[in-house]
């Protein structure tokens, strides 16, 4: 019976190593979990240039809590500080990417200009609530 008992000792050893592999991977995907760029924007033409209608690209009159990111769909809702956003707009693709290359950037609508030029450049965690990529 003891060769039977090394056997045992090997899996049991080579199991640990595999477990203790998945949970240090899994980890490091937790880790990945890199910070969005967050800047901030407002309906004005300054900000928006010839989109500057008071609608966002989804159609939908500007409001408080809407966002703008290139690659996720419109009507995601994502988590900042603690606050429920929702992806509305869009912006140029040389800063917040394409479905194909996606930037973590996210604008953040505010209803003045003043107040988004105060509020400046940020880098946050962001959670999605339901990922739904872009059409
Ligand atoms: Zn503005």
């Amino acid at each position: 019976m003891k060769p039977f008992h090394e056997l045992y000792y090997f899996i049991a050893i080579v199991v640990a190593f595999i477990v203790f592999s998945l949970i240090t991977l899994a980890a490091m995907n937790c880790g990945a979990d890199e910070l969005w760029k967050v800047t901030y924007y407002c309906s004005c033409e300054r900000c928006c240039g010839k989109w500057a209608d008071g609608h966002f690209a989804s159609g939908k009159k500007v409001y408080d809590g809407g966002i703008a990111c290139n690659h996720l769909k419109f009507g995601t809702v994502v988590v900042i500080d603690g606050k429920n956003y929702t992806v509305e707009d869009r912006g140029s693709n040389r800063y917040f990417g394409t479905k194909e290359n996606p930037i973590k950037h996210i604008d953040i609508w505010m209803a003045s200009h003043q107040e988004a030029l105060e509020a400046g450049v940020d880098y946050k965690e962001v959670t999605i609530k339901e990922y739904k990529e872009r059409l």
